[in-house]
């Protein structure tokens, strides 16, 4: 390990005086400790300030009354763009980071009584929809196989490299998907490809949903969105041990294992720039200087707050936003067998649902309710006997909607209908309490508007609209996190931080 000398980290080996370069990452959420264990690895000292007093960003957990809850990211796929870093730092992943594929992934509920399961073995959820719906297993399968190929078509130009950089265009991979462009669906929106796709209602909403997953519209998100489903379906969905946090904890332990530095409480407040470089951010008042600075924030505050000297990219900037979330934790003091790790409980009426949010900046009397249920595999998240509940709805961000009045509303048409669903009353079930609504959001996370995703999916040409990894001003500036290329999410907010790193000289 590195000692310190005068405020520079020296080397064991090498000869003194040798400083080593020094990095600043701006927030410590998953995106941002991600980047600081590559730029670790790559030689640079790095020092991470955060505004809260806690690691990860809305990747944390919180405990109420003896119930713990995972209080923002619930499912978790692509696991080795977490495993890697461990990897990559020489380590092995299973000393910090155990996880379990989950089986089944979810349980489906409609009002009208049909039930889906949603298994990990493809073949049986397809069975699972036939046996339940009018659409056949051979449907469902076929339409699997096609987002694993607009994965295969579009996974190296829009996810893997920047697509900000005219080379990254120059490669097999890209052309290939150029060539086949008319095969992921970028002129459809996901809700038409699903209604040419599926005869029964209930699979159009079963798979509009997954816009959501980035807050957005089925009825404006490009079909080539459905690749969603991929990383979930095909490909897995995954339960780390000791809860969603573990994700954070462990990259947080590599990290400081690495020698980062972590300054927690302190919330920067400007960011000096010279012409064409970024010299300094502002803390408490205080400068800090460094040779790399890497932001974490949400762009819009980024620009909005510190930069304010900096060219603005309005267009990008000013993209409609995501949407964001009402969450309820609730301990519950009954178990349920019909319930599994993750439940939705769905919408009466799904264009109702999502013109409210969209179109109307509110929320419907019967939303689409996630429930999140840890403690079916994590012992000691619930009280014996009890569970862990975090009950989500999909709303708009924060345009100073009365959201008090929301909150009261939902709450009872919440438990109005999973009270319908289970068969039984749960609000005398409920022991322990806390909610979170998009005001709440932007204040914990700074996220603008309380808007979970950054910009939302709205046009075809949306992906191109997310900001950069790095500043095309300031040429030691660059960027990862959700609000950034390629987008929001547990593993797209690492890959940011992999795409950024990389673009480090
Ligand atoms: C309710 C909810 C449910 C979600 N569900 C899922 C899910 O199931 N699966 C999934 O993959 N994703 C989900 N997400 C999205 C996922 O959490 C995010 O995409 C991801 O965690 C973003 O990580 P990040 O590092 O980019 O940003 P953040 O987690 O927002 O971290 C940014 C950090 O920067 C800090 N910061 C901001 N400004 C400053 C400043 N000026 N100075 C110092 N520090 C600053 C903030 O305090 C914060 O810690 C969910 C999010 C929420 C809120």
């Amino acid at each position: 390990m590195c000692g310190r000398f005068f405020g520079s980290t020296l080397q064991p080996n090498c000869s003194v005086g040798m400083s080593k370069k020094k990095a600043i990452v701006i927030g410590a959420g998953i995106a941002g400790l991600g980047a600081s264990v590559r730029l670790a690895v790559k030689g640079y000292d790095v020092s991470v300030y955060e505004k809260n007093d806690f690691f990860g960003g809305k990747l944390t957990s919180r405990n109420v009354n003896g119930f713990r809850f995972d209080y923002g990211p619930s499912i978790f796929t692509m696991p080795q763009n977490v495993t890697e870093l461990f990897e990559l730092a020489g380590k092995n992943p299973a000393d910090y980071f155990e996880y379990t594929r989950l089986d089944p992934i979810f349980h489906y509920f409609y009002e009208d009584g049909t039930r889906i399961k949603g298994c990990s073995d493809t073949t049986k959820f397809a069975e699972s929809v036939a046996e339940n719906t009018l659409d056949s297993k051979e449907t469902v399968l076929k339409y699997l196989d096609k987002v694993k190929e607009i994965n295969e078509l579009t996974e190296d130009v829009f996810i893997n490299r920047s697509l900000h950089k005219f080379k990254n265009f120059l490669n097999k991979e890209t052309v290939k998907g150029v060539l086949n462009f008319g095969k992921i669906d970028a002129f459809n929106t996901m809700n038409e490809v699903n209604e040419k796709t599926f005869d029964d209602p209930k699979m159009v909403q079963f798979f509009n949903r997954y816009a959501t997953y980035n807050g957005s519209n089925p009825y404006e998100a490009p079909g080539t969105l459905n690749v969603i489903q991929h990383y979930e379906i095909n490909r897995g969905a995954y339960l780390p041990k000791g809860g969603m946090q573990q994700i954070s904890r462990s990259v947080y332990e590599l990290a400081v294992e690495l020698g980062v530095e972590f300054h927690f409480g302190k919330k920067v407040d400007k960011i000096e720039t010279s012409k064409s470089k970024v010299e300094a951010i502002v803390v408490e008042g205080e400068r800090r200087e460094a040779d790399l600075f890497m932001s974490n924030m949400d762009v819009y505050y980024l620009y909005n707050q510190l930069l304010p000297q900096a060219k603005r990219p309005s267009k990008v900037l000013d993209q409609p936003k995501s949407g964001s979330a009402l969450v309820f934790y609730w301990g519950i003091n009954k178990s349920f067998d019909e319930l599994t790790v993750h439940n939705i409980l769905f919408a009466k009426n799904m264009e109702t649902e999502y013109e409210a949010i969209f179109e109307k900046n509110n929320v419907c009397n019967d939303p689409t309710i996630y429930i999140n249920i840890t403690s079916k595999k994590c012992q000691g998240d619930a009280p014996e006997g009890g569970e862990n509940w975090f009950t989500m709805i999909n709303v708009p961000n924060n345009v100073g909607q009365d959201w008090d009045e929301i909150i009261a509303r939902s709450r009872k048409n919440i438990i109005a209908k999973i009270n319908r669903t289970l068969g039984t009353d749960i609000e005398p079930l409920i022991v322990a309490e806390d909610v979170m609504d998009p005001r709440g959001i932007d204040e914990r996370y700074l996220s603008a508007f309380g808007s979970i995703y950054g910009n939302r999916f709205s046009s075809n040409f949306s992906a191109f609209f997310r900001h950069p990894n790095f500043s095309k001003e300031f040429k030691n500036l660059y960027f990862c996190g959700g609000t950034v290329h390629p987008g929001s999410s547990i593993p797209l907010s690492l890959k940011s931080a992999e795409i950024a790193v990389g673009m480090v000289e």
